[in-house]
Parts: C-alpha cells; sequence; structure tokens
C-alpha cells in the first residue's frame, strides 16, 4: 500500500535477514520523507491519531518504553532512526555512534507498537548537505536561543541547534500529532517544547520518565561503551542525584544542601574517584536558570553530567517540577 523500500545493506548478516523478514510481517521500513508521509495521510484517511517518537537508534528498553508510552497517546505510532550529523561536533563520535538498524527493527517487531520506522538517509533529511562543521553549513537552521548555551550546551555548544533543527525537519517530515521524548535527556525536553511552541507547530509533546537499570544507571546507548569495571562505578551518578531528589520529597529544599547529597552518595559508590562530575545544575525547568538559595514553589531540575574513562553519562531527577 505504500511505498516502502527493503533494507539495502552489503552483507547480509543473519540479523539483517532477521530484520528483513519481520519488515516483511507488518512493521515499515521506510527511507524517504515520501514514504512515511503516505503513512501519515493513509493514518489522517482513516481517522488515526499518529504518534512520532524520534531516536539515534542503538534501541534498549528505555527507547521501547517511550514507544509504548506513544501508544497510549495516539491509534498509531511510528519512530524515526536518524543518527543527525548536525548534533555532532568534528571531534566527536558520529562515526562511532552505533548504528543497529537490522536489531533494531527485530526489536521493535517483538515489541509490537510501532507501525512505521522511518530511517532516512543524511541526505534526505539535509537537502541542503551536510557537514559536523558549522562554519561551512548552509542551508537551515533552528537555534533555542537561552536554553541551548548552558550545561550540555556549555561543553557541546552546537548541540542543541543541532537537536532542534533535526526535530523541526522529524516534524515537518512526518507531521505527527504527538511527538514523545524521554525526560533522560532533560534539556533537550526544555529546547524542543520552547521551539514547538515559539515556531507554533501543531503537535502535542510528551514526556516520558527515565527507565534505569536496576541498580539506578539510565539506560543509554553509550553505556556499552562502559569497560566491566566502569559499568560497575557508575551506578554513583543516579546514587547522588536519586538520594537528593529523596531529600527534596522528604523537605529538604536547600541548595547547597542537595548538592552536598549528592557528592556524598556519589563518592559513597565511587570509592576510588573514577567518575569524574562535569557539572551538577538545580536549574529552573523554564529558563534553566540557576537556583540559588532556595528551591521554590517551580521546583527545579537537578541534572548531573560526569565522565567515566572516555564515556559521558548524563543523567537528572525532578525536583517538584514537570518537563
Ligand atoms: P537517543 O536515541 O539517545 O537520542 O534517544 C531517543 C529518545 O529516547 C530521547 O527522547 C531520549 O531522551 C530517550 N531516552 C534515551 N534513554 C532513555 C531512558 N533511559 N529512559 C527514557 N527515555 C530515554
Amino acid at each position: 500500500m505504500f511505498a516502502t523500500t527493503t533494507l539495502r545493506l552489503a552483507t547480509r548478516s543473519r540479523s539483517t535477514a532477521a530484520a528483513m523478514s519481520t519488515a516483511r510481517r507488518g512493521l515499515q521500513v521506510l527511507h524517504t520523507v515520501e514514504a512515511v508521509r503516505a503513512v501519515r495521510g493513509a493514518t489522517r484517511a482513516n481517522g488515526q491519531t499518529l504518534a512520532l517518537v524520534p531516536t539515534m537508534g542503538a534501541l534498549h528498553d528505555g527507547h521501547l518504553a517511550l514507544m509504548a508510552t506513544a501508544k497510549q497517546h495516539a491509534d498509531v505510532v511510528a519512530s524515526s532512526i536518524f543518527v543527525n550529523p548536525a548534533q555532532f561536533a568534528p571531534h566527536e563520535d558520529l562515526d562511532q555512534y552505533p548504528r543497529t538498524l537490522p536489531a533494531d527493527v527485530t526489536a521493535l517487531t517483538e515489541q509490537g507498537v510501532v507501525s512505521a520506522v522511518f530511517a532516512p538517509t543524511a541526505a534526505e533529511m539535509y537537502p541542503s548537505g551536510i557537514t559536523t562543521n558549522v562554519a561551512e553549513q548552509r542551508g537551515t537552521f533552528v537555534s533555542v536561543a537561552g536554553l541551548s548555551h548552558q550545561l550540555e550546551g556549555e561543553i557541546r555548544p552546537h548541540f542543541f541547534r543541532g537537536v532542534a533543527t533535526v526535530v523541526a525537519k522529524l516534524l515537518g517530515a512526518v507531521q505527527p500529532d504527538v511527538v514523545v521524548f524521554g525526560q533522560k535527556d532533560a534539556q533537550q525536553c526544555v529546547v524542543v517544547r520552547r521551539m514547538i511552541t515559539d515556531l507554533l507547530l501543531p503537535v502535542t509533546m510528551i514526556v516520558a520518565p527515565t527507565v534505569r537499570e536496576a541498580d539506578g544507571l539510565a539506560m543509554s546507548s553509550r553505556n556499552r561503551y562502559l569497560s566491566p569495571a566502569e559499568r560497575a562505578v557508575a551506578p554513583a551518578l543516579s546514587a547522588g542525584l536519586l538520594a537528593a531528589q529523596t531529600a527534596f520529597e522528604q523537605g529538604e529544599k536547600r541548595r547547597d544542601a542537595l548538592l552536598a547529597i549528592v557528592d556524598r552518595e556519589l563518592r559513597a559508590v565511587d570509592t576510588k574517584g573514577e567518575v569524574k562530575v562535569e557539572y551538577v545544575s538545580i536549574a529552573s525547568a523554564t529558563d534553566l536558570a540557576e537556583v540559588s538559595g532556595e528551591i521554590g514553589p517551580d521546583g527545579a531540575i537537578m541534572s548531573a553530567a560526569v565522565r567515566l574513562g572516555s564515556t559521558r553519562l548524563i543523567d537528572n531527577v525532578l525536583l517538584g517540577t514537570t518537563l
């Protein structure tokens, strides 16, 4: 019924074959804007609503939880899998970022929630071309001023420009009624929500809670880079944040006291000092301004980034606020 291309991969591994057969069983894998628009058109013609879950692939249970949340808010769920060059700096891991489309298609097929995967090429998404070198970029980009330079944006200055741009493009390509993001990337939620508001985009944004491993570590596609020794100490980050959240819920509102709890709990797990803290922030969910003194009635986002060997981990908890 729809224009669908099959996966074209030079080497047909067993997982590739599995992905192709599952694609035939119902999950459509679409590579062009034209094809995904056909899906959108069909759902609209059927009177069905459509939710989009944008991802960069290498799917884990955190992503699958977003698909399930999406299904609660729309009749049909589509997911995009696109490793977006514009949110990587030239020195970052664009080439190394895991690309596991056959396994992702298998996972989505087994879950049975998603009807269509939009997996475009960079050329499809960036008709003017794309390079990670910002000075050489041409064409249209979306910047969300005031929310993109602090926290993650301080270390990765062009990251949120890349994120906002690709989300705007995905919303234009797929035209969903609902778009779902994970709380795991809290600043991304703040930036995208502001973009949707400012650009008057006709889509409802849903934020789903962070899915964690049994020991508290937030699931992430980058966790696979951790050595066994690093993986053992990685829960230090979530231990610190979750302890501070518990203290907040028990009445502790003082910034300094909450930061001290993060530090103490993190070091209790990381006894050898392997976790290098980049930042711990307690900031307004509206403008990302750091809270001074005590957290007020609007609450705050407590977020942190650490380095563990060559892997960078981020996590956050919400202190009396929503995203
Ligand atoms: P990514 O592929 O890493 O860009 O993530 C795609 C979406 O999944 C984003 O909205 C992320 O915030 C979300 N996500 C990633 N990890 C988790 C997690 N552990 N729990 C919930 N959502 C997540």
